[in-house]
């Protein structure tokens, strides 16, 4: 069989920021202040999503930094219908698949599953590309997003979130969206930076890289289509595929390795003490025929993680 490339080593690697505020709403660096700060720190594309405001921020492009154009979109239960006595909210990342052809889509204006979903096929309409943000923060969970439907991603883990409430990681949430819904969910995790926070500086945590041959927007679009990125708070991934029956992932030393389908199980695990596992090999023999997906996590000496995008087994 054909080598499946999930990671080609071949392509280059380009670290994102899909997820970030500036003084277009309620951050503290101007557009060109975070370009320069994250190009700093390695970073070639940040997705501007201030809230509830499109603004094309193409004029920073140059050849080793790309800007997606997009807005995050909030509808809250506080204004929109609320069904506890606490706020819930619902937050999406709309990122534009053309900026030429971007056009603001308003929030939807109820807070109930059937409002947001329609305000996600009409962003789908719109051109858009639609993650669903922080559910932890949001006081959300399946009894809301499954409603939600079609979204392309789901933070795992938003970085602003952890510094500012302790609460960045959604990874049940995630997990049990891949359970439940049956169309392909993009694993992401983002800073949500707004330097404006009064805490802990709220950049540079979490992050996704995308492989893709050439740093331009049509590539990474096809590259997150393509599902061809990983998601990290610290390991970085060098390389995956599929040949001759096995799933390899090659990856800077970790600890421990999960890899995980719809079960309440892993398909997979391994743990070295030393931190020193480099090289995870899965014999597909062994994955049982129900499997739906394998979601391949792995977990740093300090705990820091690193989550590929399901690879799905059948066609869904
Ligand atoms: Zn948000
Ligand atoms: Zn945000």
């Amino acid at each position: 069989m054909a080598r499946i490339e999930l990671l080609p080593r071949s392509y280059n690697s380009y670290k994102a920021n899909l997820h970030s505020h500036t003084t277009c709403s309620d951050g503290r660096f101007t557009p060109e202040q975070a370009k320069e700060y994250y190009k700093k720190s390695g970073y070639s594309i940040i997705a501007y999503t201030d809230h509830n405001v499109l603004v094309d921020h193409s004029d920073l492009n140059d050849e080793s930094f790309l800007a997606l154009v997009g807005l995050e979109m909030d509808t809250d239960s506080f204004i929109y219908g609320r069904k506890h006595e606490f706020n819930q909210t619902c937050h999406l990342c709309a990122i534009a698949r053309d900026p030429k052809h971007a056009a603001l889509v308003s929030r939807a204006e109820r807070y109930t599953g059937e409002a947001i979903s329609r305000k996600i096929d009409e962003l789908h309409r719109a051109g858009y590309i639609v993650n669903y943000n922080h559910p932890a923060w949001s006081c959300e969970g399946s009894d809301e997003f499954l409603d939600y439907g079609m979204f392309d991603g789901l933070e795992i883990y938003n970085y602003s979130c952890e510094v500012g409430n302790n609460n960045g990681e959604s990874h049940s949430e995630y997990a049990m969206a891949l359970r439940m819904l049956k169309h392909p969910i993009r694993c992401v995790a983002a800073d949500d930076n707004h330097q404006s926070l009064g805490c802990e500086d709220d950049a540079c945590g979490g992050w996704v890289v995308f492989k893709a041959p050439e740093l331009s927007y049509s590539a990474i679009i096809k590259a997150y289509d393509e599902m061809r990125f990983y998601a990290s708070t610290g390991p970085e991934i060098k390389e995956s595929y599929i040949e001759d029956g096995r799933l390899i992932v090659e990856c800077s030393p970790v600890r421990r390795v999960h890899v995980m389908s719809q079960m309440i199980d892993p398909i997979f695990c391994d743990f070295s003490p030393d931190n020193d596992l480099t090289r995870i090999e899965v014999d597909l023999k062994k994955v049982p025929s129900e499997a739906r997906f394998l979601w391949v996590q792995l977990t740093d000496g300090q705990g820091k993680k690193a989550w590929m995008n399901p690879y799905y087994l059948h066609k869904e």
